[in-house]
């Protein structure tokens, strides 16, 4: 029914030499893997390469931010149009880092995704809610606005094309991970949302990732839940034999 996809996000780190060193170790350990989507997201300075090193591999690339512009007066940022040019198929939408540190709206982030999707791309659209969101019982509001957000002004074929990634911002880069448990009840909630949003055929065709330390030794009993169709790795992505073992457990 949906694809389960395995995605990295590198965010600010490797440089051009590094990412061609782990992408070419990493199509060597996943070839022949099928059943998984496999997704790298790389800084904007590695992406080039970064889509010439996994050529004619299961491997895709993704950016990991652009603007919602084809092109223009906007000094210091990245276009669709650039990132569809080299190959990128993912764009990585809507992080908790970039809402946090660069105060990225849900308007805004809608717009990102209609730019993304106008170009052929896919959109990885992150959300999830922070932990005094979640101390105050506020979750599932927090996850439905954005949702909400995102998928404002879509229909229901576009909306099949986003990738989802729910991220608890208090478990990102913390060595806390959402119990399989409180994940899945939580991917269910949002599920739901989109089921009101679009109907349920196009909801259950929605991949949606859970990130937030996942990890070799966590990830299997988080990707058998239901509504868990898979996962955004920061830390754990930047070494191929880690990435390569939570691919394994989602086979
Ligand atoms: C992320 O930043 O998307 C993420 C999930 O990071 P980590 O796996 O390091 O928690």
């Amino acid at each position: 029914m949906r694809k389960t996809i395995i995605a990295g996000n590198w965010k600010m780190n490797k440089t051009n030499k590094e990412a061609v060193e782990m992408l070419t170790e990493l199509k060597e350990l996943v070839k022949g893997v099928d059943s998984v989507g496999i997704v790298i997201g790389a800084p904007f300075t590695a992406l080039s390469d970064a889509v010439k090193a996994v050529e004619g591999s299961n491997v895709k690339i993704a950016a990991e931010n652009v603007y919602p512009k084809d092109s223009g007066a906007y000094t210091g940022e990245v276009s669709p149009v650039m990132l569809k040019d080299l190959g990128v198929e993912y764009v990585i939408l809507g992080h908790s880092e970039r809402r946090e540190y660069f105060k990225e709206s849900d308007e805004f982030i809608n717009e990102k995704v209609k730019a993304v999707l106008a170009h052929g791309m896919t959109p990885i659209l992150c959300i999830g809610e922070k932990l005094e969101d979640r101390e105050a019982g506020r979750t599932d509001e927090v996850n439905k606005t954005q949702i909400r957000g995102g998928f404002a002004g879509l229909t229901g074929e576009e909306a099949k094309k986003i990738v989802v990634a729910y991220e608890p911002v208090w478990a990102i880069g913390t060595g806390k991970t959402a119990t399989p448990e409180i994940a899945q009840e939580t991917h269910k909630a949002i599920r739901q949302e989109l089921t009101e949003m679009f109907g349920e055929e196009v909801a259950n065709e929605i991949t949606i990732q859970y990130g937030g330390s996942m990890k070799p030794n966590n990830a299997k009993e988080l990707l058998a839940q239901a509504d868990i169709d898979g996962g955004l790795i920061g830390g754990a992505s930047l070494k191929a034999t880690d990435f390569y073992d939570i691919i394994k457990a989602a086979l």
